[in-house]
């Protein structure tokens, strides 16, 4: 089996995973945060939970795309750079910044993340640096001037969207309604600007890599929107009845 046929069977099997982690998150929610419950064995200090689970995201992605041989070349550096700008923030940012009140994570989610970022590092950082064929023209290409345009205001909306929430938790009265712009419509605009960055990645590398990663961040955060709305709603007797979960007006 040559390599390019590994990283498209892995690739694959990123996709195939998306529907049953879907199906599963429709019955079960992942049990951090708001969400978090005991059943699920030996748990963690939920910041130290994000840190672990997010930064081989940022660092093991790091090492596999310094070992391609387009490392230096100006696409792929470009392309690092962007999927850097994300994931510096989530894995050793966000986690400063969030507020878990002395909260914790199952062990077996961060787990869980990990295994997947790893697998994900793999298949994305590879393709840049070593499989995809990203030439200097590729900086002026439409899929990758729209996909990054899309990423980079999916990640301002997404940075922006988790900050006003951690805000809310900075006030110290626990959970409580988001209000303001983001929220006008929708109950989870850090997922659907997450949703919405990892599209831009997918265009912008135009790659069946990326679109791995785009499918399964929407299987994986398009079935927590719903669980996080209808908490809210059960939460919340005076929650805005015109806000959905994800999709304004419609879902
Ligand atoms: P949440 O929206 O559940 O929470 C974000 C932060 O805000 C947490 O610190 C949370 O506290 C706090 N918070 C949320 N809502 C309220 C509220 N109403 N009142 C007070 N505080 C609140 O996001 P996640 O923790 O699930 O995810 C964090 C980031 O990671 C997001 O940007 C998300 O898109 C991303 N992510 C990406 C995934 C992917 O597949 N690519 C998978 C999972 C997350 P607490 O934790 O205590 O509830």
């Amino acid at each position: 089996m040559t390599e390019s046929e590994l990283h498209h069977a892995v690739t694959l099997g990123v996709i195939a995973s998306a529907v049953p982690t879907w199906l599963a998150l429709r019955y079960v929610s992942a049990p951090y945060g708001r969400h978090v419950r005991g059943g699920f064995g030996p748990s963690l200090p939920a910041r130290l939970g994000w840190v672990l689970m997010e930064s081989p995201a940022s660092l093991v992605w790091l090492a596999i795309f310094a070992l391609g041989t387009h490392t230096l070349e100006p696409a792929p550096l470009v392309l690092c750079a962007l999927w850097q700008l994300h994931y510096v923030n989530r894995a050793f940012l966000l986690p400063m910044r969030m507020k878990p009140d002395g909260k914790r994570m199952p062990v077996l989610i961060a787990g869980l993340a990990i295994a997947f970022n790893i697998v994900n590092a793999y298949v994305n950082a590879r393709q840049v640096s070593e499989l995809g064929h990203y030439g200097t023209a590729w900086l002026v290409s439409p899929p990758f001037l729209g996909g990054t345009a899309l990423f980079l205001t999916g990640r301002h909306l997404n940075v922006r969207a988790d900050e006003a929430l951690i805000a809310l938790r900075n006030e110290g009265r626990g959970y409580q309604i988001p209000r303001g712009p983001y929220f006008r419509w929708i109950s989870c605009p850090n997922y659907a600007a997450e949703i919405l960055e990892w599209c831009g990645w997918a265009l912008a590398t135009w790659s069946f890599a990326g679109l791995s990663f785009a499918v399964y961040t929407l299987a994986n955060l398009a079935p927590r929107a719903l669980t996080h709305h209808a908490w809210y709603r059960a939460k919340f007797p005076d929650y805005p009845p015109e806000r959905r979960a994800l999709i304004p007006g419609i879902w």
